[in-house]
């Protein structure tokens, strides 16, 4: 059965959370997007561990669903973990994520990593663990977890990161590295970027949302085509098979955060070539720009631009049908009149991956404005513009020129 998943997503636990982002209201969205299979996210919490045991049943084998509820979503248990240590005389600091297949392996692992710091403070914890000692801890609780780096390029907290990362998976995880089957892409980068590094072509690559609010799940995902259980999704996985991984659904990598070179607080920002122009520093401050995805990869890679690899699942490029919808009206993201469009619009057609993939525009334009069922057109035609990311401020898309949604809208009425 062909399938969306989302694996990465934080509870109400993790900082910088909404206060909504309960199982309830998880399933709620999942329904909305066109999700299947939604990551519990923050097992390490006890708290959120709690909720997790008390309100989910087991369904198929390592998923589970809302109790008492008739729902469509299955849950998977993973959790993300804050690795900050130091090797080689550097600090790393890497993100990693984790799968299980059981509530019974989630107490093994709490155990261990209850020893070593406080899993109470942050739904994901920050250990001073070795990313390969995480690895060890998790896999040997149990061979079908999976250990996936997070996020892999972004400059902060990940493996490849250029402030405290490292250069490729071999130098983090040692005999380990052959149990690192997957890496996140993150929001900044995509698969045709990481496709330009050996180990990006190595490994298989899936996208999550890394959501800190229920409306943002899904932002990222993976389609799959393969029955629904803990063991065929994470077979799917290690096998890179794109009969059963059958593609990825990214942002496009200029609207994540870290794109571009720059500083935030300066309000400056560079693409690779200037950045080098300056150094890599900044012309407002003089201190060190945040180097971008962008950079980095170029750093790591040994293939050209564009080069694809045989092996590979492949991915679309999508921008949240709330995004279309405001910059087809002109409007800021959460405006009434962007959410009435939003809801009307999935009334219609179930969820939003099925409008923002499979809807006809003749479809479309025959319940929404044509300047909106426009917009979703030439997102799936690439037709965008976006002002990148950098330094922690997202990538600005631009998917009409000023002005021009209302002559799209005007030209549909004459003819
Ligand atoms: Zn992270
Ligand atoms: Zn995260
Ligand atoms: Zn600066």
């Amino acid at each position: 059965m062909k399938f969306i998943a989302d694996f990465h997503l934080h509870s109400k636990y993790s900082r910088a959370t909404s206060s909504q982002m309960d199982l309830e209201n998880l399933d709620k969205w999942a329904k909305i997007k066109g999700i299947k299979v939604l990551g519990t996210g923050d097992f390490t919490h006890p708290e959120w561990l709690k909720n997790l045991k008390e309100k989910l049943e087991s369904v198929e084998p390592g998923l589970f669903k809302l109790k008492n509820l008739n729902s469509e979503t299955r849950f998977i248990l993973t959790a993300e973990i804050s690795c900050i240590y130091s090797k080689g005389g550097k600090v790393r600091k890497i993100h990693i994520l984790v799968f299980v297949p059981s509530f019974e392996i989630v107490e093994k692992i709490n155990t261990r990593l209850g020893w070593i710091g406080n899993l109470k403070s942050d739904g994901r914890p920050i250990l001073g663990l070795d990313a390969k000692e995480l690895a060890k801890i998790v896999l040997s609780a149990s061979e079908d977890c999976l250990v996936v780096p997070a996020h892999l390029m972004t400059p902060w907290f990940s493996l490849f990161g250029s402030k405290s990362g490292f250069d490729s998976v071999e130098e983090c995880f040692e005999e380990y590295s052959k149990y690192i089957f997957a890496g996140e892409t993150g929001l900044s980068a995509d698969p045709k970027m990481l496709w330009r590094m050996p180990d990006g072509r190595k490994i298989t690559l899936i996208s999550n949302s890394d959501a800190h609010s229920a409306r943002h799940i899904g932002r990222e995902a993976n389609v799959f085509d393969t029955e629904i259980s803990y063991p065929a999704i994470i077979e799917a996985i290690k096998s890179k098979d794109p009969q059963k991984f059958l593609y990825t659904i990214e942002f496009f990598p200029e609207e994540g955060k870290y794109h571009y070179d720059g500083h935030r607080l300066c309000e400056i920002s560079l693409s690779p070539t200037e950045s080098k122009k300056y150094n890599g520093i900044c012309p407002n401050c003089g201190r060190p720009l945040t180097i971008g995805v962008l950079n980095r990869v170029e750093q790591l890679s040994d293939r050209p631009e564009g080069f694809k690899p045989v092996a590979s699942i492949p991915f679309k490029s999508l921008v949240p049908l709330g995004e279309i919808i405001a910059d087809a009206l002109g409007q800021m993201v959460r405006t009434k009149q962007v959410e009435e469009e939003y809801k009307n619009l999935i009334e219609k057609f179930d969820s939003e991956f099925n409008i923002l993939l499979n809807v006809s525009r003749e479809d479309l334009e025959k319940v929404t404005l044509p300047e909106i069922a426009e917009g979703i057109t030439r997102v799936r035609e690439g037709k965008v513009n976006i002002e990148p990311g950098f330094d922690g401020v997202y990538g600005k898309i631009r998917i009409f020129s000023k002005g021009e949604q209302k002559v799209v809208s005007r030209q549909k009425t004459l003819f």
